[in-house]
């Protein structure tokens, strides 16, 4: 159904086929892939399709596991599917600003076209003009939600709306999707097969040490992905620390209430500082925060040890500082710290 998006070349690739992803059923004596024989924990190559951990990550997200691909990070994922799908020199992609700042970087990695809407003052994003501006050689858009840096989420609609009006791929990126009152888009992928719903380790799971990103897309896009990826691309280290993150979900769940309570704190205590001028509505374990000098804020936290993202010099937020919601003791510091600010 979607042969004809994939870069030319990557069309015609045969993919490497590793040792262990030729052979089905069980081995006893593994001497097929040159490793160290003796038992040192990671003397193996991990599997290379993560079979099992996709297994645990379907349970808990539920999806089947034919549905999902694993990459280092969702940053892995965003290059990886540029990589895929755009011809280098003609090909383009679609995205909106304020917004994360790797699909530009992963289209300049391949030599692909960026096209950047606008989002609104309110950083509302206009799903009918969006659509309608798209460029002939668009092969992806981005659509951020809750979105990064701004913190607002989009309605389910809006990106079916999307889906439902391009003929190319629709990555849906759901790092925060956990903070947010809009559900998952992962919903929507039985009906809208040209929809790449992505997902991290890093934010909600609390594992952004483990580099492990979820991409949930029908069976056929996970095909292309899989032929395209390293061998061994997620580590034994990285497979087996998600593994112990999905083990416990609770200590996932209390920390999210957690976090969106601590959000809610900051949300009602930042605006009693003069230095603050308005705060965001927020989805997400950040606050996207307008300063009367946000320069000056920046650097007197920085001089007590806090360091915010510096966000000013991005169109639509002058003056703006995003926080991240921290630890109830961090988010003592960082109110105490700004109201020493004269
Ligand atoms: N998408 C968004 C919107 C993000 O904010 C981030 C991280 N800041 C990422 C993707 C990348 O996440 P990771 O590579 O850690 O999975």
């Amino acid at each position: 159904m979607f042969e004809h998006l994939l870069r030319e070349n990557i069309r015609k690739l045969i993919p490497y086929s590793s040792a262990r992803s030729e052979f089905k059923g069980v081995a006893e004596v593994l001497l097929d892939a040159n490793e160290n024989p003796f038992d040192h924990s990671f003397n193996r190559y991990p599997d290379p399709m993560q079979k099992v951990l996709k297994e645990a990550i379907g349970k808990y997200r539920v999806i089947d596991p034919e549905r999902i691909f694993l990459s280092n990070g969702s940053d892995g994922i965003i290059e990886m599917v540029v990589r895929t799908f755009c011809e280098p020199g003609k090909d383009s992609i679609s995205y909106f600003t304020p917004g994360f700042s790797m699909y530009k970087v992963a289209a300049h990695l391949n030599d692909a076209a960026t096209n950047v809407f606008e989002l609104d003052e309110d950083f509302q994003l206009d799903e009918v003009a969006f659509v309608a501006n798209l460029n002939d050689n668009d092969k992806l858009v981005f659509v951020t939600s809750p979105n990064n840096p701004t913190g607002n989420s989009y309605s389910l609609a809006q990106v079916k709306y999307i889906a439902e009006n391009f003929n190319g791929l629709v990555v849906l990126d759901e790092a925060y999707v956990d903070f947010s009152s809009v559900p998952s888009g992962i919903s929507l992928l039985d009906e809208y097969p040209n929809l790449i719903v992505m997902q991290t380790f890093s934010k909600a799971f609390g594992a952004a040490g483990i580099r492990l990103g979820m991409v949930f897309m029908c069976e056929e896009l996970v095909g292309y992905l899989n032929k395209v990826k390293m061998p061994y691309n997620i580590s034994e280290i990285t497979q087996q620390a998600a593994m112990k993150v999905l083990a416990d979900p609770d200590r996932i769940k209390a920390e999210v209430t957690q976090l969106i309570a601590e959000r809610k704190r900051l949300e009602a205590d930042l605006p009693k500082n003069d230095q603050v001028v308005k705060i965001y509505p927020s989805d997400t374990n950040f606050l996207l925060t307008k300063f009367v000098d946000s320069a000056k804020v920046y650097n007197c936290l920085l001089d007590k040890g806090i360091i915010l993202r510096d966000i000013s010099r991005v169109k639509g937020c002058e003056s703006c500082l995003r926080v991240t919601v921290g630890t109830p003791v961090e988010n003592d510091r960082l109110l105490a710290a700004l109201k020493e600010i004269k």
